[in-house]
Order: structure tokens, then sequence, then C-alpha cells
């Protein structure tokens, strides 16, 4: 068997309305596809993290940096096809744009080990520790609007998100410390008292103001604080993590086993979020996995995508070994974002449905059985939505 083709889609739609985080605003959701095309007919698909311009860059080190190092090799040799490409792209990228772009490749070739084998990605990783998961609820983003509309849009999302039926709601910050805690009391107040719900900072502290909004937090009982504070700063989330109760939360910047060997190392998180889709793929997911479960490093994987990246996160949340395990075990969640996207509701043939599954099934999201990712992506939605580049 052999690798005759990689073909990057990117797919874009203007959003019904603007939203941001602490970074930016944006208006346009894009998602980038893989193609892995084989001499035997079988197709396998994957995804690539990284929205906008990123996509379209990236689709470029797919297509001609990754597919002239693979051509003609058998696509059952992931491992060895991964560091063959790992190894050619060390000198010009171990982090960021190469590692996403190797990320999209790998997740199609177990694709297509999955379909080749006729089963889902977690038989092949060993199994289902669990053939349903409990998925959480993230909005609640930024606007430009006034902080009194923030607060109280932000009590009504939270409201809604629970409402929906998720087990948790997470909510985005970022108008600065003060203002920030003014929105997380107003979720407090939207979701009731016993109702996890978890914030999203994308790293726009300092590690003093990290500490003033996370005080705040311990007081709501707010389940995580994600990426507090940039991802390089290591200190920082070491020093937040030994200094308040409210979990630290984080990694989904990360790459590969070498970056989340030091983060972890460092003892800095509470919760361990890698991003398959950009660390590397599922070959190198699993060992970070490995590596997380080591430093007895809970893990809810980053989700973010269409559904060709919801889809393998629910194979890896189903193969995610229990940990420490118990009668009543700590368990991961499907992370689902609830604002408007095509990409994730539309793509497929068959939709996973995921609102409906979790509105009628008390927040739980069933794991899909098909072969491979266990999804199958309607060529003819690709073609509208793809740009030229
Ligand atoms: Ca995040």
């Amino acid at each position: 068997m052999k690798i005759t083709k990689i073909v990057s889609h990117v797919l874009q739609y203007d959003m019904p309305e603007e939203l941001g985080y602490s970074q930016q605003f944006y208006a346009r959701r894009s998602a980038h596809l893989v193609e892995v095309q084989t001499d035997d007919g079988i197709v396998g698909w994957g995804e690539c993290f990284g929205p906008g311009n990123i996509a379209i860059a990236n689709k470029g080190i797919v297509e001609k940096v990754i597919q002239p190092m693979i051509l003609g090799d058998d696509p059952l040799d992931r491992d060895v096809i991964w560091h063959k490409v790992y190894n050619l792209m060390r000198d010009h990228g171990q982090k960021g744009m190469p590692m996403q772009s190797l990320s999209g490749v790998d997740i199609a070739l177990w694709d297509i080990a999955g379909k080749v084998a006729g089963l889902p990605i977690h038989k092949l990783i060993g199994g289902a520790h669990r053939n349903k998961v409990q998925a959480y609820g993230y909005g609640m983003m930024l606007k430009r609007e006034s902080v009194e509309d923030h607060v109280a849009r932000f009590a009504d999302e939270a409201a809604a998100i629970r409402d929906m039926g998720f087990l948790g709601a997470k909510m985005k910050v970022g108008l600065g410390p003060k203002k920030d805690v003014k929105l997380c009391e107003a979720v407090r107040r939207g979701v009731g008292d016993d109702f996890k719900f978890m914030v999203d900072a994308n790293h726009c502290y300092t590690t003093s103001d990290a500490f003033y909004v996370g005080r705040a937090l311990e007081d709501l009982d707010a389940y995580w604080f994600e990426e507090p504070v940039a991802p390089e700063d290591l200190d920082g989330y070491r020093e937040l993590r030994a200094g308040l109760k409210v979990n630290i939360s984080g990694g989904e910047a990360e790459f590969n086993r070498w970056g989340w060997r030091q983060i972890l190392e460092n003892r800095g998180l509470d919760i361990a979020q890698p991003e398959v889709c950009a660390l590397g793929g599922i070959s190198e997911y699993l060992r970070v996995l490995a590596l997380c479960h080591a430093h007895f490093t809970p893990v809810i994987n980053h989700v973010w995508g269409s559904a060709i990246a919801v889809a393998t996160n629910l194979q890896l949340l189903a193969a995610m070994p229990p940990l420490p395990g118990g009668l009543n075990p700590w368990e991961p969640m499907l992370e689902f974002d609830t604002t408007d996207n095509k990409f994730r509701d539309d793509l497929l043939a068959n939709p996973l449905d995921i609102q409906g599954q979790v509105k009628s099934s008390g927040g739980y999201v069933s794991i899909p059985q098909a072969p491979g990712i266990g999804v199958e992506p309607d060529m003819e939605f690709i073609k509208r939505f793809e740009i030229a580049s």
C-alpha cells in the first residue's frame, strides 16, 4: 500500500457575528482538513489546528514540505513516517505550524489504519475504557460591548449552556482582571451553585494579575483556570499551581513529547489539555498522554475545529485509561464549542449531532464505532466552503 497524494482543504465562511477572546476578535470560521489518498483507494482524513491565514500557511507545509517526503511510503508505517517527517523538519520547527501540519497528516494515517483493519481507532489503541463521554460547553465569548453588557450576557449564556444539558460551562475572560472577576461572578450566578464552570484566559495575565483573578475563582468554586499566563512562563504556572486552590489547566499551545516533558516536570498543571491536531497527531498524543499519566496529571483534551477533530477526540477520550481508577473514577470530558460552527455541525454525511446527544442523554456523547476516526466528510460540502489558495 502506498501514499499517492496528500491534499489540504482549507474551508472558510463568515460567521453571523464577530466573537472574541483575550487576544483578538474574529469574524470568519475556518477549518483545515487533510486528505491522504492511497493506491488501493482508501482515503484517510485528518485535521490541523490553526485558523485563518495560519491554515493557509499550514496547507503549504502539508502539501509542499511533508507530501514530497512521504509520497510512495506505506501509510500503515505511521510511526516511521512520523519520525521521518519530524527529523527532516526538526531544524525548522519543533513546535508551532510544522507540528500542526504533521498532526493532520498523522491523524489521516490513523484513519487509514483503522479503515484497513476495519476497526475504530479506539480499538487500534487498545479498546474503549468508556463508551460515552461527558461533554462541557464553552461559549461566553468577548464582544465589542460594555462591561455591563458582558455581565448580563454571560449570566444568560451560562444558564443557557447548562440548560442545553452540558455538564459544565466554560467562559472567556480578557477585559482586565477587575472586570474579569465581575464576569466570573456573573457566570456563577448564571449556572447556580452546584454546576461546574471553567475560566479560559488564553494567557492574557501577568502572574500577579492571575493570582488576583485566581483568588476570586477560589471563592466562586470555579473548576479550572485555563492558560492563566503565557505558555512559556513555566515559573508562573508553577507558582500559581502552588499558591491557588483552583485547578490550573493548560497545554493547548505545547507540542510533542519534549515540550510536554518540560511542562509536566515543572509541576505547573493540575489538568493537562493536549491538542491532538497541533501537538503532533495521534501518534504523539499517545506518547504525551503516557507522559501526563506518568506524572499523575489528569488529561482533558483541548478540542477545536471541525467534526473531524471532534470525532478524533472522541476516539482518544474512549481509549484514555482511568487515572487513577476506582468505583467512581475521575472522568475526562469532551470540550464542545457552543458558538456557530458549520464545519462541526454540517461537514459529515451522517452528522454527530453532539448537541442533540447531550440534550437527550444527560450530557453524554457516544463514541463513533465505524472504522478509523469513525466519520466521513461530505465532499460536496467541502467543495462549497473550500477557499482557493
Ligand atoms: Ca483554551
